[in-house]
């Protein structure tokens, strides 16, 4: 039912106009321009890469990274507003009647110390919300993304002839925590600035070569919730168990419990993770603590199954407690950590993934499966947008090669050791970006 509705807006927005083109769209003679154009512009941004790598923030702490994107955006031709949600930034270009297209990169980096061995590497340490030292580093590519978000707007607004249509350029915060497109819509992206018809976000993936993008068409992403469980339990002497109710034991009790949610309960079909990331309790070897705090990660792909997974974990985590005569368990699920499962419109993923098979090459253009992973980019497609999200391949193909051969695995994205190759990717990452949206705009 939503995607009919989605698809009405598709159809309202002019999406039957470009498609009535699509068959001379684009002509070799535009894809052979705009790489030229891009060839042409790589220096700069190479040099702007290079200093968002040098200089990553973490989640909700962008400010010198925000007021370079905004300082890009503004270069490029497009009006900027700052500090939307957090520190979001805004680039509008209003050339004439058209659809409305949202293009947005995500801006933060991860609390890891990088050792990449880079010219370029970050030095970055900050302390952490608990007061530790920590080393902050682009290990997710989020520099490959914004990059190629200031290359697509610097394309685009030059060639503005070509097309006619709204773009809005969105430097997103806190994709890492999930809070941060949600914090944008609440501060009124979509009231604000016009309501796009369709949006498009690029990521980079460092599991293939660079000139490949993948992407898989509906559900890619899961839905992300996280909670926090309190064991209570009473405390004593580490020789005196029975006179003490404890809560390392029953935390364990819990943990285990917890794996029959999704390997007992749930269809096998039935994607769904439950995950205990942490726990912390006790001081040492022979005190029985109060407490144990437990932080868990919990994916599912639809709302019934996450909304049993949820009541699950309450459930046996009270039951557990009730088994060891404890305090029932104090349990936060913070709603606003939740971060809807990722649905790409398959219509437009068709649309587009048509138009990359064409102008990067059939090979490069892979389908995957569907990760249990998040993405916060899902929040505009929430909120009725027509949306397609894709990953850009960024490490070198020999590299890759050897990898699959069995030989040096490939740095994962959230490790120390990953680092995109910059020029092709961002090369691919801004031509592949600025053809999806001049796809749905209409042409002159
Ligand atoms: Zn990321
Ligand atoms: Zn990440």
């Amino acid at each position: 039912m939503r995607f009919l509705l989605l698809m009405v807006l598709a159809v309202c927005a002019g999406m039957n106009q470009s498609a009535a083109t699509a068959q001379e769209f684009p002509s070799p003679k535009l894809v052979h321009l705009l790489k030229d154009k891009i060839d042409s512009d790589y220096e700069r941004l190479d040099k702007l890469y290079k200093h968002l790598h040098a200089h990553p923030e973490l989640a909700l702490q962008e400010e010198k990274t925000a007021a370079r994107l905004a300082q890009e955006l503004r270069a490029a031709g497009l009006e900027v507003t700052e500090k939307v949600g957090g520190f979001g930034v805004v680039g509008l270009i209003q050339n004439g009647d058209g659809p409305v297209v949202m293009i947005r990169a995500d801006m933060d980096g991860l609390p890891i110390i990088e050792n990449t061995g880079l010219a370029y590497a970050s030095t970055t340490r900050v302390r952490n919300e608990q007061g530790r030292e920590v080393g902050v580093m682009h290990a997710c590519g989020h520099d490959v993304n914004m990059t190629s978000l200031v290359g697509t707007a610097r394309l685009l607004c030059g060639m503005k002839d070509q097309w006619r249509g709204t773009l809005l350029f969105i430097g997103q915060p806190a994709e890492e925590t999930g809070a941060g497109a949600r914090l944008m819509l609440q501060d009124g992206l979509f009231r604000r600035f016009p309501k796009p018809h369709f949006a498009f976000a690029l990521h980079c993936d460092g599991r293939f070569p660079h000139g490949t993008v993948n992407f898989r068409s509906g559900q890619m992403q899961a839905n992300v919730d996280s909670m926090d469980i309190l064991v209570r339990g009473k405390g004593g002497h580490g020789a005196a168990p029975h006179t003490t109710i404890d809560p390392v034991v029953l935390a364990a009790r819990i943990i285990l419990d917890l794996q029959t949610l999704t390997s007992r309960e749930r269809d096998p079909t039935d994607a769904a993770v439950v995950t205990v990331g942490s726990i912390q309790g006790g001081t040492k070897h022979n005190i029985i603590p109060d407490e144990v705090h437990l932080q868990l990660t919990i994916r599912t792909t639809n709302d019934k199954t996450r909304k049993e997974v949820l009541e699950g974990i309450v459930r046996i985590a009270k039951a557990a407690a009730q088994g060891a005569r404890a305090a029932d368990p104090i349990i936060k699920h913070d709603a606003g950590s939740y971060t809807p499962a990722l649905v790409n419109e398959p219509e437009l993923t068709q649309k587009t993934v048509a138009l990359f098979r064409k102008t990067l090459g059939a090979d490069k253009v892979i389908e995957r499966p569907m990760s249990m992973g998040g993405e916060d980019f899902s929040q505009f497609v929430r909120a009725g947008v027509t949306g397609f999200y894709f990953h850009l391949g960024c490490v070198t193909p020999e590299r890759f090669e050897e990898s699959k051969k069995g030989g040096k695995p490939l740095p994962p994205t959230h490790s120390d050791g990953f680092y995109p190759v910059p020029e092709p990717t961002i090369k691919t990452g801004v031509l592949a970006m600025s053809l999806a949206v001049l796809d749905v705009l209409d042409h002159k």
